[in-house]
């Protein structure tokens, strides 16, 4: 496998959700990564949108980097087959490790541990941390109630619009994909295989 031309760190729920479309989605992403000779980064796990994306991506021709902590290989199912397998000491050097080898990142829909990681990378920006584009893919509106509730917190002068331009929502995974990579300084090219 060559070199990968860009990495999409991807956050997502370690279960499939309620409606078909997140794990549509899902696979989606990891379709579009592989196509583009791209680079997964994702929490190393089998279940859930986790393993659909992983899975995807490695279907399409991808690189998978599946980082995750000592103590949530059973729990998580961990993706033995991922092309780089990271097994960590803690959540922590996860998430650094996960920041570290992103270009961009992207989360989908997802639970706590979703939530948490988006805010993470999110306020990491805003504090200089990286520099690195965010994307929110808000599949069947699903982020619909965390976006209102941001302008809600703008509203009240707890949030400003600078900090709303950090992040980049989006309902089409193809669309997203591209604005963030592009928005990363690269021209992502889909292989001769996919068109
Ligand atoms: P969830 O969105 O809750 O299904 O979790 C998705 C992934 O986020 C899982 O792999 C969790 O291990 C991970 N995660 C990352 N940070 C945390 C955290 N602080 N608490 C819970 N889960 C986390």
């Amino acid at each position: 496998m060559n070199k990968p031309a860009f990495s999409v760190c991807v956050y997502c729920g370690s279960r499939n959700g309620a409606l078909p479309a997140y794990a549509d989605v899902a696979q989606k992403v990891g379709t579009w990564i592989g196509q583009h000779s791209g680079q997964l980064v994702y929490g190393g796990g089998n279940n859930g949108l986790m393993g659909l994306v992983a899975q995807a991506t490695a279907d399409a021709g991808g690189r998978v980097v599946g980082i995750i902590p000592k103590a949530l290989q059973t729990q998580e199912n961990t993706r033995t087959a991922c092309t780089e397998l990271h097994v960590v000491d803690t959540m922590h050097e996860r998430k650094r490790m996960m920041a570290e080898r992103a270009d961009v990142f992207l989360a989908l829909p997802g639970g706590i541990g979703t939530f948490e990681e988006f805010f993470e990378v999110w306020t990491w920006r805003q504090l200089g941390y990286h520099d690195k584009p965010i994307g929110l893919l808000n599949t069947q509106g699903y982020y619909d109630g965390l976006l209102q509730f941001a302008s809600h917190s703008v509203a009240q002068g707890f949030l400003n619009d600078w900090q709303m331009d950090l992040i980049r929502s989006g309902t089409e995974p193809k669309t997203l994909l591209q604005e963030l990579v592009q928005a990363a300084g690269f021209a992502p090219a889909p292989k001769l295989a996919a068109l």
